[in-house]
């Protein structure tokens, strides 16, 4: 029977199964020939043990979409951030770490501020302009008011999407509001495992419909890039591209550069400057590791 891996705990993988089950398996003799280790969003195929214990047996993992290493989950299909547009106020700087640790990762971001309830819309209309330039679609809600949540529903219907975003921005509040507790006991993930406690730091999928995943981020705040040369920063910053050809040297990194595009750009406002500043600070921190 085929089914997928929403949680892993201490060698035993929970897998909602075709059949509707949660089975606790283990994963006896996939390690044998292949170094693979089973991931939260696997596919895989189980044979079953107890029927009415429901245990099972991982014997393969099914060919992955993609695998990311933070969070650590395979077959995503992308990542939806959330802020508040205030209280707290929303941090870019971590925003566009997130944006370039997915970059990275080939994970398309669609990006929500929530509590549009508390602002106006010159804000906004701020958030909404730094984003779209870079060409990351933007969404506002309300969770409170229920405002923009059907665009959300459609945004993660019949995908497997990763929730981010800082503690008290209204994830949890929108997670409820995406499925209504009803939905999620069909899954009998919670008779099994305890959840809603926060001593755990494990990933976990929710199922919330069909072919419907959400995945819940913990240590969003501790988000550092990984190492990487500080020279390759210049391609996660997607809205670059189109105006490097304007700068005097292949290979620009575009802070000290004198004839460079991508700052010009910046100056003439196609470029967010919000953005470059974090680029600048991000490629400061990189180019300051390197030297340890
Ligand atoms: P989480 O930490 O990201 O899961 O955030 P929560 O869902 O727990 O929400 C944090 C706080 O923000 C709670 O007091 C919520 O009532 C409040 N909140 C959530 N969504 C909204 C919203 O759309 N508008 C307003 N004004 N408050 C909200
Ligand atoms: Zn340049």
């Amino acid at each position: 029977m085929t089914g997928k891996i929403l949680k892993g705990i201490a060698g035993f993988y929970y897998v909602q199964a075709a059949d509707g089950k949660l089975y606790e398996c283990r994963a006896k003799g996939i390690f044998r020939n292949k170094n693979v280790k089973p991931l939260v969003g696997d596919d895989v195929d189980i044979s079953v043990l107890d029927e009415t214990e429901l245990k099972g047996n991982i014997d393969k993992i099914l060919p992955r979409k993609n695998a990311l290493i933070r969070p650590s989950v395979a077959n995503v299909d992308q990542a939806l951030v959330l802020f508040s547009v205030t209280q707290p106020e929303p941090n870019l700087n971590l925003l566009d770490r997130f944006l370039v640790m997915m970059e990275v990762q080939e994970v398309p971001v669609n990006i929500c501020f929530n509590k549009i309830d508390l602002t106006g819309d010159e804000r906004q209309m701020e958030l909404a302009a730094i984003y779209e330039k870079a060409g990351y679609p933007v969404y506002f809600t309300s969770t409170c008011e229920k405002q923009g949540i059907r665009e959300i529903k459609d945004l993660v219907q019949g995908k497997t999407t990763v929730l981010a975003g800082p503690s008290g921005v209204g994830k949890s509040t929108l997670t409820n509001l995406l499925y209504p507790k009803a939905e999620m006991e069909t899954g009998t993930i919670s008779e099994k495992i305890q959840r809603g406690k926060h001593t755990t730091r494990h990933s976990e999928l929710f199922g919330i419909g069909r072919d419907t995943y959400m995945m819940d981020t913990p240590g969003f705040s501790s988000m550092y890039i990984e190492d990487m040369e500080c020279g390759c920063l210049k391609d996660y910053f997607p809205e670059f591209e189109a105006y490097e050809e304007n700068c005097k040297f292949l290979g620009c990194v575009h802070i000290g550069e004198k004839v460079c595009g991508v700052k010009d750009a910046v100056s003439e406002g196609k470029i967010s400057q919000n953005r470059y500043d974090n680029y600048r600070l991000l490629y400061q921190e990189l180019k300051e590791k390197r030297r340890y």
